[in-house]
């Protein structure tokens, strides 16, 4: 016979996983859960063990949801306090946008966007950087 007063003490107070708690009291993991979801009943049970892992932050857990973004399935591992909100190919899209920045071509003044791991660039086009220069010598040859 397991001592339930341990069992609770260890699972909602010491916060320990059902892995040690097996190793503790050597029983399964699977032994473990059975006998805390008839103590505590399966609600009770389901929210301590959320409360337990939320904290253990470092902890890494595997998930699948539906993307934020774009709506799709996506799975993979996440650390528990830092949940993964839109799949690896809208996050990519997300963090491009972050970068992009905004410059005007010193020729024509159009608006382009660059990304900002770039060097800004000057003129929007070889065209207009072409044009630029010929109206530089232009007005020099005035003076
Ligand atoms: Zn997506
Ligand atoms: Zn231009």
């Amino acid at each position: 016979m397991t001592d339930k007063i341990r069992l609770q003490e260890m699972f909602c107070n010491e916060k320990k996983t059902l892995e040690e708690i097996g190793e503790n009291l050597e029983i399964t993991r699977e032994r473990v859960r059975q006998l805390l979801n008839r103590l505590l009943g399966k609600q009770e049970y389901q929210r301590q063990l959320l409360e337990n892992r939320l904290s253990r932050p470092h902890k890494m857990i595997s998930f699948i949801r539906d993307c934020k973004i774009c709506g799709k399935e996506f799975k993979g591992r996440e650390l528990i306090d830092n949940p993964r909100l839109m799949c690896k190919h809208c996050l990519r899209e997300y963090k491009r946008k972050l970068r992009t920045k905004i410059y005007i071509c010193q020729n024509c003044g159009v608006e382009k966007e660059y990304l900002d791991y770039n060097r800004k660039p000057v003129f929007c086009s070889k065209k207009c950087q072409g044009q630029w220069l010929y109206k530089l010598k232009a007005s020099k040859s005035i003076q």
